[in-house]
């Protein structure tokens, strides 16, 4: 099975590696732009590519195509030329362009496109219309605003789409003119990008052994996100094996199934007091939304435990219990915590229903940046800061062109924040939480969560895993570009083996999360839920908010 991607550029006879070698020779950008310095964290500088990304064979490509589009740009009739015409935003050359509206090589495009992209060459603020998939008028790409700009860099690419944005709403001008400012001559940016993480993800993704064991070249897409607890982005990778063609942690949204439910359902159950770390809850389907057939909802490996802790709930990704909690308070409120603390800004308000809140069927989905940042709150004592790629942009008289503004509000208390950090904490350590697969092996501490997505019919089509260190928090998604594709006929390696492939990777100092002084430990029964007694005969550490302890043991006391 091929992915959008690849099938559109198998049908016209390419193979896929030609995505990820530049050519290193490129043409200079067109006259009037200049690439922008890029400094990363560390103070390194990186390349911005502006020209020949996808550089036109003069002898693959159709001279009247190719004549066309030069002279609607009012160049030269030249392959070189071309590489440098300006398609509006950061598309730079016929061969990107071609890529971005058509999803095609500009070698297998006909003469309408061509003429598409001539019309566009010409006048490049028409380029909005054509990247904007509700605009679309069928000769473009419905998927052309999910197309990487800098294929080499998800990271850079979704660097200059939140720069453009930005400046675009600061200023009251539009995309295309934030672009023009951005590489106007002399402009630095500074970002947050952190070469050593960037590098590890880079590493893991460029290697199949991270994806798959089989011999097969056929395996699952994949995409990563890694951020800091201020919000800032570190690294970013937007496909594997070389298929950099489209930025699927930035431009492409994805259901995310169980990995909503910390986010939609448990934490806003916490902070309303409806539940605790080991309060007993109903694994149990119901019986109203059931069918002599098919018992909803139904849990993953269609076991039910019927009485459970909150914490057992949770590491074993329960269906159940997060349906009735979520029906509990009504599906607006997860929707709310979601939008307004949380920051997910691609929700719709078909969302605001029982499944997408409680399971993480989305009408859209979210992307894996956004899913990364949402995680934030429970290893920074509840603060929400929205993802931001850069720190600063100025001109070349170094005055400020743009600030990143985005600031950390608090989308929950601390004591909430660790109680639910300590959760995830379990999904982890404990042995039988189902993301034990993302332990390092230097026995730094690990919180995270796991999601399935099951495509409607019976198979898995997206997985995800988002998990934490005391430093960084990151999601990887796996999945095909093309919607509800099964992921179950090939040999893939779970997500939250990717996600453990990086971060034993990356330099740390430190080893664990720092606790909430407020919260109160304390020996819960794993039976009942109650602070636990002598007699109880299985226990474990629970965390509580002063004056909420549970009772005590009311089985073996
Ligand atoms: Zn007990």
């Amino acid at each position: 099975m091929f992915s959008r991607k690849a099938a559109f550029l198998v049908s016209a006879g390419l193979s896929l590696s030609v995505f990820s070698c530049a050519d290193s020779s490129s043409p200079a950008p067109p006259e009037s732009f200049s690439s922008p310095k890029i400094i990363a964290a560390d103070g390194s500088e990186l390349e911005l590519p502006t020209a020949g990304i996808y550089p036109i064979d003069g002898e693959k490509v159709s001279r009247t195509g190719l004549e066309k589009v030069c002279k609607a740009a009012g160049v030269e009739v030249s392959p070189q030329a071309a590489d440098g015409i300006w398609f509006g935003e950061n598309i730079f050359g016929a061969g990107l362009a071609s890529v971005v509206f058509f999803g095609r090589y500009a070698s297998s495009l006909d003469e309408d496109q061509w003429a598409a992209l001539a019309s566009i060459a010409a006048d490049p603020e028409s380029s909005s219309a054509a990247l904007d998939p509700k605009k679309n008028s069928g000769i473009f790409s419905p998927h052309a605003h999910e197309a990487s700009r800098i294929p080499e860099s998800a990271y850079l690419d979704a660097m200059t789409d939140q720069i453009a944005d930005d400046l675009a709403l600061e200023r009251g001008i539009s995309r295309n003119e934030a672009f023009r400012i951005l590489y106007s001559s002399g402009v630095t940016v500074e970002t947050p990008l952190r070469t050593d993480v960037q590098s590890a993800a880079d590493r893991v993704y460029s290697e199949k052994s991270t994806f798959t064991d089989s011999y097969s070249e056929s395996f699952p897409q994949s995409a990563f996100a890694a951020l800091d607890y201020s919000g800032n982005v570190v690294a970013m990778t937007g496909g594997n094996n070389g298929d950099l063609a489209y930025n699927r942690a930035w431009r492409t949204l994805h259901p995310i199934g169980s990995s909503i439910k910390p986010l939609s359902v448990y934490a806003p159950a916490l902070i309303d007091g409806r539940i605790g770390f080991s309060t007993l809850v109903d694994d149990s389907p119901i019986p109203e939304l059931s069918t002599d057939q098919e018992e909803w909802p139904r849990n993953y490996d269609r076991v039910y435990d019927g009485s459970i802790t909150v914490t057992y709930a949770l590491r074993q990704s329960k269906n159940t219990v997060p349906v009735k909690l979520v029906i509990e308070a009504g599906p607006q409120r997860s929707f709310d915590f979601l939008t307004e603390s949380l920051g997910f800004t691609t929700l719709e308000p078909a969302d605001v229903d029982v499944p997408n809140m409680a399971l993480g069927y989305l009408s859209r989905g979210v992307s894996v940046a956004e899913l990364a940042a949402a995680y934030q709150v429970f290893g920074s004592g509840g603060a929400y800061t929205a993802p931001s790629f850069y720190t600063r942009v100025t001109d070349e008289n170094g005055d400020v062109i743009l600030e990143n503004k985005r600031q950390p509000r608090q989308a929950m208390t601390g004591e909430d924040a660790w109680i639910m950090d300590r959760l995830l904490y379990y999904n982890i350590s404990k042995d039988d939480g189902i993301a034990s697969a993302a332990r390092l092996s230097d026995g730094r501490e690990v919180i995270g969560k796991t999601g399935t997505v099951d495509n409607g019919y019976g198979q898995d089509s997206d997985r995800l895993f988002v998990g934490g260190t005391a430093e960084l928090c990151a999601a990887v998604w796996i999945g095909y570009d093309q919607a509800g594709a099964s992921i179950e006929g090939v040999e893939y390696k779970p997500p939250a083996t990717v996600w453990r492939a990086i971060f034993e990777q990356i330099p740390w100092e430190k080893a664990a999360f720092d606790p909430d002084p407020d919260v109160v430990e304390a020996e819960f029964c794993t039976l009942s839920g109650g602070l636990a007694c002598d007699r109880c005969p299985s226990t474990e550490t629970g965390y509580y908010k002063q004056g909420a302890l549970p009772e005590s043991c009311p089985i073996h006391s």
